[in-house]
């Protein structure tokens, strides 16, 4: 058994995005007192939407937060797969709350950040803090700012995306992987549609391209999409959230969709382009007391809505691996919580990388969804499926 240690370990979270502010959230409430450095001087409205499935509503019911985003939130009926040209049905997984234990919900992108940052004091969270260094030495990490300051803590965790500097520091550097292909998206309001969308998330299915279409709020009014079209692969070799796309070739990509998608995109006024990038799994998440988190640590593409909830499931495993040890063996706990969560994490990469889930076919989910990370033991890898579909 762990022995109790005088004081609780300090423990620094470079990145305030959706894995930093869920980690602080997951470690306060497992009684320690993070404290979170972040590079922007203040939290924007980024134009997206996110899903937010069942395994990730789980970790967010835990820190407090689900009421919060059930009241504001849209919760499609249904998954609902569509052939993009003919709207024939590929696959529909209904998603009640009962199914998986949670909810499935959309909302604006902001609406979960807000929600995150309302589950810790502010003052944990220093804006403009751009870390530039990190130096570990007699089990303390001293972290650097770009503004010249530094901090000392006993651990680090890296939550600061896939472009992380932390990462370069664990693992080296290199960069991520650009397949050619981007995503636009625009969030707008449903005023500007002539016609429902409907009850449910919908993915329509091109032969190389698709679309996804939803609500983000509870009372239908608001439009979001988001794409995957090739593209030339100089165009963007690192993502931004304010890059312009432009509608009308984003309209002529889609010509021969569905009446559905032409009107969704014809009543978009705008919209944005997204270089989709993604790493291959890294040998390994943490060096001595600095661990990786989210994107940082496994980036993927988009294609199964998991990147966000794979982080916000990580936040809860590490929070528990650092609480068992009561803090004390800290590296140990940074490599008890990779053995758990590498294994999930990879397969999700390579499915998601793949982009065949739920294409068709009736492929387990509950792997996926009906993970809960407050639960599952810890000492054996999470389950998979025999086959989840990585080349179906
Ligand atoms: P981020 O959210 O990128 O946060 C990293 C933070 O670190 C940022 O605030 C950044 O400013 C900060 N930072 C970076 N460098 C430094 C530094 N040197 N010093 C200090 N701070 C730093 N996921 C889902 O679960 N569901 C979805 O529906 C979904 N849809 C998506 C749609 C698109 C088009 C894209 C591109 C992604 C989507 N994702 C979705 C994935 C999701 O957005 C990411 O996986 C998630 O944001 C990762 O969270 P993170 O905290 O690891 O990184």
């Amino acid at each position: 058994m762990a022995q109790t240690m005088s004081r609780k370990p300090s423990i620094a979270i470079v990145g305030a995005g959706m894995g930093g502010l869920a980690v602080a959230a997951t470690l306060r409430r497992a009684g320690f007192e993070p404290q979170v450095y972040e590079q922007t001087q203040r939290f924007g409205r980024i134009g997206a939407g996110i899903q937010m499935m069942p395994n990730s509503m789980k970790v967010l019911r835990g820190i407090g937060v689900e009421d919060r985003l059930r009241a504001v939130a849209f919760q499609p009926y249904s998954h609902l797969n569509r052939d993009g040209y003919t709207g024939e049905l590929k696959r529909e997984l209904p998603m009640p709350d009962a199914l998986y234990g949670a909810p499935y919900l959309c909302m604006h992108r902001a609406e979960l950040h807000d929600a995150l940052a309302s589950a810790l004091p502010p003052e944990i969270i220093h804006l403009g803090k751009q870390l530039t260094g990190l130096d570990q030495k007699s089990g303390q990490v001293t972290l650097s700012f770009a503004d010249g300051t530094k901090v000392t803590a006993d651990a680090v965790i890296g939550a600061d995306g896939v472009h992380s500097l932390v990462r370069d520091i664990v693992v080296g550097p290199d960069a991520p992987i650009h397949r050619g292909r981007i995503a636009y998206r625009a969030v707008f309001p449903a005023s500007l549609m002539d016609r429902d969308l409907g009850p449910s998330r919908v993915k329509w299915w091109g032969r190389d391209r698709h679309i996804v279409i939803y609500y983000t709020t509870k009372a239908k009014s608001e439009v979001y999409f988001v794409t995957s079209v090739p593209e030339s692969a100089e165009w963007m070799t690192k993502e931004s959230w304010s890059a312009k796309g432009d509608v009308k070739e984003l309209r002529a990509a889609y010509s021969e969709f569905h009446p559905d998608v032409r009107a969704t995109l014809d009543a978009c006024p705008d919209c944005h382009k997204w270089a989709i990038l993604e790493r291959e799994p890294l040998p390994r998440w943490s060096e001595g007391r600095v661990v990786l988190l989210g994107d940082s640590a496994h980036p993927m593409t988009p294609y199964m809505a998991q990147g966000a909830a794979t982080s916000i499931e990580d936040a809860a495993i590490l929070a528990r691996c650092v609480a068992d040890v009561n803090g004390e063996d800290i590296e140990g706990a940074f490599r008890r919580y990779e053995a758990h969560r590498k294994p999930r994490t990879s397969l999700i990469q390579a499915i998601s990388s793949a982009n065949t889930w739920m294409q068709g076919g009736d492929a387990d989910t509950s792997w996926l969804y009906g993970y809960d990370a407050w639960n599952v033991s810890l000492d054996a890898p999470p389950r998979q499926p025999a086959s989840a579909g990585v080349a179906a």
